[in-house]
């Protein structure tokens, strides 16, 4: 197979308008066709000289000959078919020629029927009436091969091939018009697929394809609603566990074995993060908790956080490339827990033996950027995707021991969404792994 052929072949698998259009054109190939076919299936041939076509036709033949003369003049039968477009075939004992040398011999055509009072018989040739004469000598065949039609010039034909090129295109053109709500759909079901649940299909024809439209509108009206009941069960629960927590670590510091407290002070300080963090997402999509952007360091806030971890035990984290101050329309406190939790999670996997955790600033043209590698065990492949999702956790044997909740990335993600930029997983391996955050410089 060539590879121009692969190519069509791939795009017609994945082009729902060529196939319509090749559907379309198939069938009107087949219809003019089969419409050929029936005129052709009702010719009245074994009566031909019976209807009036055929009576015409004896007629024409009756007096063709008789200019012919007999014997047969090759010269006037010339001359006959220059004038009356009707070609001539004899064949006999005498003479046998022909005013065209393509024509087939008399026997080899087919007799549909033979004239009652005459020596006329009547055969087709491509479509074409024969009409056979008879005589003891020799049988004489004329082809009324004539239509009535002009010679075709090189523009016509022109005109011909531009109007098919013009039908087919406008042609194509219409299919995709009709067709144009699922191209919406389609943009659609991205959209939300990305996570703007918020999306909505116009809707603007009456037809089926616009009642999908509308079903579609409605299903995603469902998940949105879907969506937010969990939302809010979850904020109203974390509500209620605020006090219930606040008592636990009241009654804790009365627990006498200190393994115990250690162990129950750990839970609860853990728990405590989960309902923070929590409350803070629904407080970044809450009408009242939006950003608070104020022109600030990125530098000085990167520097902060990496100083809080400097005095702890484990993997240490360095700044290895940055500018000397990068200002940005920032909230402060939400960066600095975007990096509190990205840092963490470094430090929580990253082999200290392998190297401190990098931490490199750089300034693009549209958006500061700043990554964060670390050298622990990665990310598995098919997990990466779904990490800044709400309390998804990397395999269970991994998080019991490093405790948490699986929500810390998530906020990470909302967050940097709130400031117009995003967080990724740019890639990870068994060798460690690197977050990048992107931060718009508007
Ligand atoms: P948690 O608050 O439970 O740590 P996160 O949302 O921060 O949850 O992380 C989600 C999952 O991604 C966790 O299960 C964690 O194991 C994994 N993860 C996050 N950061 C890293 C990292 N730097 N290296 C390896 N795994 C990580």
């Amino acid at each position: 197979m060539t590879k121009s052929w692969q190519r069509f072949h791939g795009f017609f698998r994945r082009s729902i308008f060529l196939k319509l259009f090749v559907v379309y054109l198939l069938t009107a190939v087949v219809l003019l066709g089969g419409l050929r076919a029936f005129k052709f299936w009702t010719l009245d041939e074994g009566n031909f000289f019976q209807t009036p076509w055929g009576r015409i036709l004896a007629h024409q033949a009756d007096y063709l000959l008789g200019e012919i003369g007999s014997p047969p003049d090759p010269e006037k039968a010339r001359r006959i078919a220059e004038e009356w477009g009707v070609q001539i075939r004899v064949e006999g004992s005498g003479a046998s020629w022909s005013t065209d040398s393509r024509l087939p011999s008399i026997p080899s055509l087919r007799i549909h029927d033979s004239h009652a009072q005459s020596h006329f018989q009547a055969s087709r040739f491509r479509f074409h009436p024969v009409i056979i004469a008879n005589d003891d000598a020799q049988r004489v065949a004329l082809f009324f091969l004539h239509r009535p039609s002009r010679n075709v010039d090189a523009w016509m034909l022109m005109l011909l091939i531009g109007m098919i090129a013009a039908v087919l295109t406008g042609s194509y053109w219409g299919v995709r018009w009709v067709l144009r709500p699922v191209g919406w759909l389609n943009t659609g079901a991205k959209e939300i697929a990305k996570g703007n649940i918020d999306h909505q299909v116009s809707v603007r024809s009456p037809d089926e394809l616009g009642r999908l439209a509308e079903s579609f509108n409605d299903m995603a009206q469902q998940v949105r609603e879907m969506i937010h009941a969990r939302d809010r069960l979850l904020v109203d629960v974390s509500h209620e566990l605020r006090s219930p927590l606040t008592r636990m670590k009241v009654a804790v510091e009365f627990v006498q074995a200190p393994s115990t407290k250690e162990k129950l002070q750990q839970e609860i300080r853990e728990l405590e993060i989960m309902v923070a963090e929590l409350l803070e997402s629904e407080r970044l999509a809450s009408q009242g908790g939006q950003l608070h952007l104020v022109a600030t360091d990125l530098v000085s806030i990167v520097k902060e956080v990496v100083g809080t971890y400097a005095s702890q035990e484990g993997a240490e984290a360095r700044l290895v490339v940055s500018p000397r101050s990068l200002v940005l329309p920032l909230d402060r406190q939400r960066v600095q827990i975007v990096f509190r939790n990205l840092l963490e999670n470094a430090m929580k996997y990253s082999h200290p033996e392998k190297g401190p955790i990098e931490i490199r600033i750089t300034a693009e043209t549209d958006f500061a950027c700043v990554a964060i590698r670390d050298h622990g065990p990665g990310i598995p492949l098919d997990e990466q995707s779904r990490i800044f999702e709400p309390f998804y956790r990397v395999d269970l044997s991994r998080t019991r021991e490093t405790g948490g909740y699986g929500l810390g990335l998530n906020l990470v993600k909302k967050i940097m969404e709130a400031h117009g930029g995003e967080a990724v997983l740019s890639c990870s391996s068994d060798r460690g792994s690197t977050f990048i955050l992107k931060f718009p410089i508007r």
